[in-house]
């Protein structure tokens, strides 16, 4: 009994060693929010996994993580330079041009972004309601699609696409909506809108809305102008949203995608992404289950899609740990 007794003391007082050693007494909860995109999307619920990995060792951290639903990635970028949010979710062509100051960033890079690691691939997908007569890219002509808010990555990338594909179809041909993923499903069902793009992981509930309350199709993009786009980006690679995914979508379907990246600022203190990094890290299958977006990921794949020089130092230390990197 006494031993017992000693060994659990012993054990108490080396417990309470580490939280001090972690955390000083006198060491104030530091607040952390993490912008995402429409709460229907996958980098919303990617936040909230995030966050409840981190707030579950939030004794041990002294941080505190809370999710905010943003217009998507162009916004994250820009808020997380100007210091109004901690880190955001972006995707990796949007992050390669900030940092590289190319594309829509062309002559104002944003070189303070940093890359803490990468998680679900994005595909791009165009949703049509199957009644809207569109059965390839070219049939856009004259129709009424939404391309994405202002600040979203599909906005971003949509317009990349028609620049590209400007000879097939150009911006001028149909007119283009602007409105957010999440207001799609409805405006498709009220004959608003005959289609949307949205770069988004798979499945999204964003889809699933749009899937069970209307008959829908999602479009290949398998033709030559998105061919040369993805020959010529380093960012883009093709992939396939798999059959039966969404109700009455019982086929696959050719696109390409991106990367879903977490970022942050330079400036953003290396314990704070360490912690983010190695929760991750530590909780991996768990963190796995939060979402079916997630289902092929493993931890190798979270260094995939960004330039390594590009990566916070907090993020390193964690991955350099676990023999990653
Ligand atoms: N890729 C989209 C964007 O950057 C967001 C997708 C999502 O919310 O899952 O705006």
């Amino acid at each position: 009994m006494k031993v017992q007794l000693r060994v659990l003391v012993g054990c108490l007082f080396f417990l309470g060693l580490l939280l001090s050693f972690h955390m000083p007494a006198n060491a104030k909860t530091k607040f952390i929010t993490i912008g995402t995109g429409g709460v229907t999307g996958v980098y919303y619920p990617t936040g909230g996994a995030i966050c409840r990995l981190m707030n579950k060792i939030k004794k041990q951290t002294g941080i505190r993580c809370t999710v905010e639903s943003t217009g998507g990635s162009v916004y994250n970028v820009n808020m997380i330079h100007k210091g109004e949010l901690d880190f955001g979710v972006a995707q990796s062509d949007v992050v390669y041009q900030a940092i590289t100051g190319t594309g829509r960033f062309a002559g104002k890079p944003i070189k303070d972004i940093r890359v803490v690691m990468t998680i679900h691939p994005e595909l791009m997908t165009l949703v049509v309601r199957k009644d809207s007569g569109i059965n390839s890219f070219v049939d856009l002509k004259g129709k009424r699609i939404n391309i994405g808010n202002p600040g979203s990555g599909q906005e971003a990338t949509s317009k990349v696409i028609f620049e590209y594909c400007k000879d097939v179809v150009s911006l001028k041909d149909f007119n283009p909506e602007y409105l957010k993923a999440a207001e799609c499903p409805n405006a498709l069902r009220d004959r608003k809108i005959d289609g949307y793009f949205y770069m988004v992981g798979h499945p999204t509930a964003n889809i699933k809305e749009a899937a069970d309350s209307l008959p829908i199709k999602l479009i290949s993009l398998d033709i030559p102008c998105i061919e040369k786009l993805v020959a010529d980006k380093p960012y883009y690679a093709w992939g396939e949203i798999p059959a039966g995914m969404y109700k009455g979508v019982d086929y696959s379907v050719k696109t390409f995608g991106v990367k879903a990246t977490i970022v942050t600022s330079k400036d953003m203190d290396i314990n704070t992404v360490y912690w983010m990094t190695k929760v991750i890290l530590d909780n991996f299958d768990k963190f796995k289950k939060m979402h079916p977006a997630y289902r092929h990921l493993t931890k190798k794949d979270l260094l995939k899609g960004f330039d390594h020089r590009w990566i916070h130092p907090g993020a390193a230390k964690a991955f350099k740990e676990e023999g990653l990197l």
